[in-house]
């Protein structure tokens, strides 16, 4: 076959289908003068809100700062712990850290990568606040066994849901479901903006308004927006602007179509992989419907001795032209930056194994069927040798 690159994403695809909407839209707001705050970005919230079935949804600048402002709406801080897992981006546990409280790491299911709930009542104390799922790669984890955990031990549910957004549990939205949801609008994730951008969701209306306080400097509105120096909290400035909210709005009417042609992507990867007996494939759950922000494979054995390693795999593959990723390298627990908590390699041997195996392949709305198909028959030919 001949070599044409294939990328891990490519966004201008995306693009391609809305830029006269966008770009129109992006022309009116820089000369309208109106930049922060106003309808656009009320408007985006409400869509939002209701695109989730929730009373309430505050847009802010990035997922990070939407987990941050969870927690600190919930008052958890110093002397607390919060419950996570070690297979998700850092700023899932770096938030944790920020508000002075403990992540405390519980080992992945295999074939999910999400928490094994099985092993969470064990990690639970007196000190435990809240648990932050992540539904990671677009996969929803099973959030009625989640919320009958929180029941029993009083606990807050902070759903990370920035790599699913549009996923579904029991046919409702991921983030709608746990007492806060937290989005991020980073370029790559399912609905993504041209820049950063994040947003919370809740039905609880003090959680909510606690949120608007937090996002900027703990400031008072009265009614009409009217500002009032007052300042009750101490806050941060996470505001989402007007043109992130502008284009986040075009966009999230093409949001289903694109998770749709993500889900189309992971059934033909199915179909081209499914006899590979080297890998194993990424388990779709019943009972959720995922997003595909990734497609993620395994690499069955990636023991040093064979021919399987997994990066020697992703080298080769690089060389036939097609770009794949590890999402991650290195389960949280075992970062430098935690040494401090004096977590030990081996004490969660599950994400540590999948670190070393997982490999996500190029998937995103508008890969054609000559990349996947591409990618299958390298993947192939890479493995044989
Ligand atoms: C991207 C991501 C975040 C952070 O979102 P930003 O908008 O980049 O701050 C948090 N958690 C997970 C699981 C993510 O993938």
């Amino acid at each position: 076959m001949p070599v044409k690159h294939i990328p891990p994403v490519d966004l201008t695809r995306q693009h391609q289908v809305i830029s006269q909407q966008v770009e129109a839209k992006v022309l009116e707001i820089l000369r309208s003068g109106k930049y922060i705050g106003g309808a656009t970005v009320t408007d985006f919230e409400s869509q939002f809100a209701q695109y989730h079935g929730t009373s309430y949804c505050v847009a802010c600048n990035s997922g990070t700062d939407a987990l941050y402002m969870a927690l600190r709406a919930l008052d958890i801080g110093e002397g607390d712990e919060v419950i996570t897992t070690p297979f998700t981006f850092i700023a899932t546990s770096e938030v944790i850290v920020r508000v002075g409280a403990k992540p405390v790491f519980v080992d992945i299911d295999a074939d999910t990568f999400n928490l094994d709930l099985a092993k969470i009542p064990a990690a639970i104390t007196e000190k435990t606040k809240a648990i932050i799922p992540v539904h990671l790669f677009g996969q929803p984890i099973d959030m009625t066994q989640l919320m009958a955990i929180a029941k029993t031990y009083n606990l807050y549910i902070i759903e990370d849901c920035a790599q699913a957004t549009g996923a579904t549990w029991n046919n409702h939205k991921v983030g709608s479901i746990g007492h806060v949801g937290c989005f991020s609008f980073f370029p790559t994730k399912n609905l993504g903006g041209c820049g950063d951008g994040g947003a919370l969701t809740t039905n609880d209306v003090t959680i909510a308004n606690k949120i608007k306080l937090l996002r900027e400097h703990g400031l008072v509105r009265e009614t009409g927006a009217k500002l009032t120096y007052r300042h009750d909290l101490t806050g941060l400035n996470s505001r989402l602007d007007a043109l992130q909210a502008a284009i986040l709005s075009i966009k999230l009417q093409y949001l289903d179509s694109w998770n749709n042609q993500r889900q189309e992507a992971a059934s033909y990867y199915q179909q081209l992989l499914e006899n590979v007996t080297e890998i194993k494939l990424p388990l779709a759950v019943s009972g959720g419907v995922s997003v595909w922000n990734q497609y993620t494979i395994r690499i069955q054995d990636s023991s040093e001795e064979t021919e399987l390693n997994r990066d020697t795999l992703r080298k080769k593959l690089q060389q036939q032209g097609v770009s794949s990723m590890v999402y991650y390298p290195l389960p949280l627990h075992l970062q430098p930056v935690y040494q401090n908590f004096n977590y030990q390699r081996g004490t969660l041997p599950i994400v540590e194994q999948a670190a070393e195996e997982v490999l996500s392949l190029p998937m995103f709305p508008g890969i054609t069927v000559e990349e996947q198909q591409q990618t299958a028959y390298c993947l192939k030919d890479c493995l044989v040798y």
